[in-house]
C-alpha cells in the first residue's frame, strides 16, 4: 500500500522510499523521480513550491508536483532557451524573460557583455525567495545590475511594453496554473508588439511526443504574425521522454543565417556552434508536426 502524501505528485511506497510521479500530459504515461530527501515545501498564492534533492539530478524545484528544473542537468535547458535567441539576434541590448524566477536563463544570458538589461518577470515572488535559498548555484545574483526582478504577470508586463525588446525568453511552466495565460492566442500578440522590429522571441513549447498539440498551437499562432518561424529541440534528461521543443520566431532574424562566431568563445556546458546549428535538423515525424501535416 502506497501511503498518501499531502503534497500533489508525492507518494511513499512500500519500504517508505518517497517519490514524486508526475503524469504527462493526456497521455496517461507517469514518470518517477526517486526523492532522497524533500528539503523544503511550501503553498504560495498561486502554487505549491517544493524542492527535493536526489541521487540523479542533483537538487529539483517541483511546482505543483511537476519537476521544473534540476541543478544536476538545468544548464541544457537554460542554455538553449537562452544562448539560440541571443546569438540569432546577434546584438541585443534589452532582453526580457517571462517566467523563470529560478534565475537559470538570466544567469546564462549576463555572459555577454552587449546585453544592458535583463528583466526577468516572474509572477510568484515565492519561487525566487525559494531557489535563492535553496537553489544557490542556479538562482538569481545579488548585485547584478543589469537585472531587474519583477513580480508581475507576465502578460500584464508585455501589454504595457511595446516595441521596447530585443529578445524575449518565455520560460513558461506547461499550461496548468498560472501559467495557461501564456498559451493563450491573445498573448503571441502581445509578445509581437513588444519586441523591436529586429527582435527575437522563443518558447517553451513542449515534448513533441507527448504535447503534440501545445507545440502545433504555439506554431499555429506564431506563423500567423512573424515571417520567420522555426522549432529547435533538445534532450533533457529531467523531462519525461527526453526530446524538448523549443520554437523561436522573429520579424527580422533568422537562426538558420546566425553568425556562431560569439558561441565559439562563451562559457557553456551544452551548446556550441554545432549543437546550435544540429538542433534545427528534425526527424520527419516532428517536421510533420512542424509543418502542420
Ligand atoms: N525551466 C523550467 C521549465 O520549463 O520547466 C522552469 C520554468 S518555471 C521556472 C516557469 C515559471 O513561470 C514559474 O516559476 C512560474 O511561477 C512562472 N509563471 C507562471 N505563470 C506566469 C505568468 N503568467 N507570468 C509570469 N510568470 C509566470
Amino acid at each position: 500500500m502506497t501511503e498518501k502524501h499531502p503534497l500533489s505528485g508525492y507518494k511513499k511506497d512500500d519500504n517508505g522510499v518517497l517519490w514524486i510521479w508526475s503524469y504527462v500530459g493526456q497521455a496517461r504515461v507517469k514518470m518517477g523521480y526517486k526523492v532522497k530527501s524533500l528539503l523544503h515545501y511550501e503553498q504560495s498564492s498561486y502554487q505549491q513550491i517544493s524542492i527535493v534533492d536526489t541521487k540523479w539530478y542533483g537538487k529539483m524545484l517541483v511546482l505543483d508536483g511537476t519537476p521544473q528544473i534540476s541543478t544536476g542537468e538545468g544548464f541544457i535547458y537554460n542554455e538553449m532557451i537562452s544562448h539560440v535567441p541571443i546569438i540569432t539576434h546577434s546584438n541585443p541590448k534589452k532582453v526580457a524573460m517571462i517566467g523563470g524566477g529560478d534565475c537559470g536563463p538570466a544567469r546564462e544570458a549576463m555572459k555577454y557583455d552587449g546585453i544592458q538589461q535583463i528583466d526577468v518577470v516572474e509572477i510568484d515572488p515565492k519561487v525566487t525567495e525559494i531557489c535563492r535559498t535553496w537553489l544557490t548555484s542556479a538562482s538569481c545574483y545579488d548585485g547584478e545590475t543589469r537585472l531587474n526582478m519583477i513580480h508581475r504577470d507576465g502578460i500584464d508586463w508585455i501589454q504595457e511594453h511595446k516595441g521596447v525588446y530585443d529578445v524575449l525568453i518565455i520560460d513558461r511552466p506547461d499550461p496548468v496554473g498560472p501559467g495557461k495565460k501564456l498559451f493563450q492566442p491573445d498573448f503571441y500578440q502581445y509578445v509581437y508588439n513588444s519586441l523591436k522590429d529586429d527582435g527575437v522571441v522563443v518558447f517553451q513549447s513542449g515534448s513533441p511526443y507527448y504535447n503534440t498539440s501545445t507545440l502545433q498551437g504555439t506554431i499555429k499562432n506564431l506563423k500567423e504574425l512573424f515571417p520567420i518561424v522555426r522549432t529547435y529541440l533538445v534532450t533533457i534528461p529531467l523531462f519525461p521522454c527526453g526530446i524538448w521543443s523549443f520554437t523561436i520566431a522573429s520579424k527580422k532574424m533568422d537562426p538558420l543565417q546566425a553568425d556562431l562566431t560569439k558561441l565559439e568563445h562563451t562559457d557553456t556546458q551544452y551548446i556550441d556552434p554545432e549543437i546550435f546549428r544540429a538542433s534545427f535538423v528534425l526527424p520527419k515525424y516532428i517536421k510533420e508536426i512542424v509543418d502542420g501535416k
